[in-house]
């Protein structure tokens, strides 16, 4: 698909889930395009096909499903019927079924690994992207016509143009940083530490979220009888956290969780991610777009951040395809600028929602407390309220991909 002088219609930074899934999308349209990444596909030093695993919403099954990737993704994801949401030590539990939503599933869970696999053998096998990697960008400057991109690729620098250039260098983007972009930043004081989890009793599809005084605990549903967990702690307990043995970490997460799974029996690797929020003031520069977490990164509360950056990707995509088909100039700001602020009511949305929820269950203070409790009851007894959160949970909150 190159043209071997450096001239792309589009460059895509970082072969992470939300870049990698972009090329995928891309492959068939016919675009000169370059995705570049600092790692190759297979490395373990790999840091979005990591030991983390994603709960991919309904949604984001469809946006999957209409890349032709959903047969393969489906074989190592597992579903989630039902979605467990309590407040430990406090009253009040509320439950999302799948039956009730009318979809086979709420949801899917997917070890990351899994999910980098699949795009690789896709990007591999099929071609219309030009991989190259393992490259590391280093400047992305902004022209009238063009955006030159410089990367360290084998110890040589090369430089490369495109009309547009996609960067997706996940949440420290240091491109983001070297092209000025202003960010607004929240730190929660929270840290996720993630590893898989067996128990004695089935896990049944449910998928558990449950909020305690040091921050949210997730335990999703796996294959071979396992679970994902993600267990948010104060930032000042993690070092201790991370440096228990296997069983007295068992039984530090027995305590906060309880026994309806029964006994945790083995835990695996544990690692740690900060957590915050994190938004660009524009996501466009340019001919650039900013995209995934290097635009957006939100506390894995709600498990949107990638579901989020697939509807981004979506649109994106749609757009990319009119102005392909059109003849039209693929960076041209206007045309980005039109992406921007057609995204901008579910971006807001699901911020305002992962950000609130964080903040409402952080709050030892006795009226938000019981205030809380109340709305956990009114979502169990309120089919309407139900129906909406598992509408935003599944990813249908707010724009519906067109097919
Ligand atoms: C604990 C945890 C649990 C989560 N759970 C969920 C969930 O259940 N559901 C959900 O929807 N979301 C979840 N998320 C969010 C999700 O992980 C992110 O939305 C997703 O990783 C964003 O992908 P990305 O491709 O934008 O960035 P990344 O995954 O960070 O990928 C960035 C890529 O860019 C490459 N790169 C960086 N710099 C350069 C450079 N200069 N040159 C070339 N390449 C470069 C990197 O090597 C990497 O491959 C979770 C996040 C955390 C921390």
């Amino acid at each position: 698909m190159s043209d071997n002088s450096g001239v792309y219609d589009l460059i895509l930074v970082g072969g992470g889930m939300v870049g990698a899934t972009l090329a995928c999308a891309l492959q068939q349209s016919g675009l000169n395009i370059a995705l570049l990444e600092a790692y190759p596909f297979a490395s373990t030093q790999q840091p979005s096909y990591d030991d983390r695993s994603t709960a991919l919403s309904f949604g984001s099954r469809r946006i999957y499903e209409k890349l032709g990737l959903w047969a393969e993704l489906r074989e190592g994801a597992t579903a989630i019927d039902q979605i467990h949401i309590s407040d430990r030590g406090h009253f009040g539990a509320a439950r999302l079924d799948c039956a009730e939503e009318g979809v086979d599933a709420l949801g899917y869970v997917i070890e990351n690994r899994i999910l980098g696999q699949v795009l690789a053998e896709r990007l591999e096998s099929q071609g219309g992207v030009e991989l190259i990697m393992p490259a590391q960008v280093e400047r992305v400057e902004n022209g009238a016509e063009w955006v030159s991109v410089t990367l360290q690729q084998a110890g040589e620098s090369r430089c490369l143009q495109a009309k547009l250039v996609v960067v997706a260098d996940g949440s420290e983007s240091a491109l983001r940083q070297q092209l000025g972009v202003p960010t607004e930043q929240k730190r929660y004081g929270q840290t996720a530490i993630i590893c898989n989890i067996s128990t004695d009793r089935q896990h049944n599809n449910v998928a558990y979220e449950r909020f305690t005084d040091s921050g949210p605990l997730a335990l999703l549903p796996l294959s071979a009888g396992r679970c994902a967990l993600v267990l948010s702690c104060l930032d000042e307990q993690v070092e201790a956290l991370l440096a228990l043995s296997d069983a007295e970490f068992i039984a530090h997460v027995q305590r906060r969780f309880g026994h309806r799974l029964g006994r945790f029996t083995r835990v695996g690797r544990r690692s740690s991610y900060p957590l915050q929020l994190l938004e660009t003031e524009s996501q466009q520069q340019g001919r650039v777009l900013l995209l995934g977490n290097a635009a957006r990164t939100l506390h894995p509360v709600a498990g949107q951040g990638l579901n989020l950056a697939l509807r981004d990707m979506d649109a994106l995509l749609e757009s990319l395809l009119a102005a392909a088909g059109s003849g039209a100039d693929l960076g041209a700001p206007t045309l980005l600028a039109e992406f921007v602020e057609a995204r901008r009511a579910d971006q807001r949305q699901v911020v305002r929602i992962t950000d609130g929820l964080v903040t409402l269950f952080s709050n030892g203070f006795a009226p938000v407390v019981a205030l809380r409790g109340a709305g956990l009851l009114a979502l169990d007894l309120l089919p309407a309220l139900r129906h909406r959160l598992a509408k935003q949970m599944m990813g249908l909150g707010g724009r519906l991909p067109r097919w």
